[in-house]
């Protein structure tokens, strides 16, 4: 199987926008989001001769291996890989075990990529979904540019997610890392087998590609600005990180059935049980990815409005 989906070279120049789907194996509609997207790109110049892309769009599949087996991953959680110290420890190592496998291929995929196009910005686009249902969101890191591109997206955006985690896709594109400017947005768009997490992960790309100024507002259709602002209505516009619940080894968690995204929950809720007993919401606040899969490191993520 190939890693990458497929590449769209504009007529000018502009920014590259870097979209990965399946970075968790078990979450295939980002693929066939950036799969779709790159059809009606190619079609768009037949039905409308005055569609001009600005710089590229490159699709890529994440973890490629758990991909191919429907798993989330292999060995290793792939998005709590990428830290420098890793992809550093790479070259030294002998022998590879598939996730870093992937993170080798993908950094330099990456890397090849902005040599080739050296493009006026980079924007990494990270497709995922959730156990859970009832809500899309983006994660962004703490910098204007990654927030600005992910207000346009129009699903809310939460804050402080970044703070909880280690070794995501977020912590590692940033323009620091990759010495070029660059801003980087995961986007949740729904449930793991809801076909329309598809439409959503498309219609996200799409504002992407306006607010990036790659296509012309006049080019884009508004029912992707509808089909978001639709799914979002009553959520936050802005949430940020109040905490999240770790899961260790051997705590045999089980997630209390019927949570979804930006449930509201209350102090003292009992919201999962592990071999310690009964896990109760530490404040008021609204769920975030109640962990309905086995595997995880994380429980829960419990957040307010901003
Ligand atoms: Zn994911």
């Amino acid at each position: 199987m190939n890693r990458v989906i497929g590449e769209y070279i504009g007529t000018v120049g502009g920014p590259l926008l870097i979209i990965f789907g399946a970075m968790h194996g078990n979450e295939p509609a980002g693929v066939r989001a950036i799969d779709l997207t790159l059809k009606m790109l190619e079609v768009e110049p037949i039905k409308n001769p005055s569609f001009e892309y600005k710089g590229v769009m490159l699709g890529l599949i994440g973890n490629v291996a758990a991909y191919k087996r429907k798993d989330r991953f292999i060995n290793r959680d792939l998005n709590r890989c990428w830290t420098k110290q890793n992809i550093d420890g790479l070259t030294k190592k002998e022998k590879l075990n598939e996730e870093e496998v992937e993170l080798r291929e993908l950094n330099e995929i990456v890397r090849k990529s902005i040599i080739k196009h050296q493009p006026s910005e980079v924007v990494f686009l990270d497709l995922h979904t959730t156990s859970s249902d009832g809500g899309i969101f983006s994660i962004v890191g703490d910098d204007e540019r990654s927030l600005e591109i992910a207000r346009e997206i129009y699903a809310p955006v939460v804050l402080g997610m970044l703070e909880g985690l280690r070794g995501t896709t977020l912590h590692y594109f940033t323009a620091a890392n990759l010495n070029y400017k660059a801003s980087a947005i995961t986007f949740e768009s729904g449930q793991h087998e809801d076909p329309l997490s598809v439409n959503r992960a498309v219609a996200a790309i799409i504002n992407c590609m306006r607010t990036i100024a790659s296509v012309k507002d006049t080019d884009v259709e508004n029912q992707h600005d509808s089909i978001l602002q639709q799914y979002s209505q009553n959520l936050p516009e802005v949430a940020r990180l109040l905490y999240k619940h770790n899961i260790e080894i051997g705590d045999d968690f089980r997630m209390s059935p019927g949570y979804h995204n930006f449930q509201k929950v209350e102090n003292g809720e009992v919201l999962a049980k592990d071999i310690n007993g009964d896990i109760k919401s530490k404040s008021d606040g609204m769920i975030l990815m109640p962990l309905y899969q086995k595997k995880g490191e994380d429980g829960f993520f419990i957040i307010k409005d901003e």
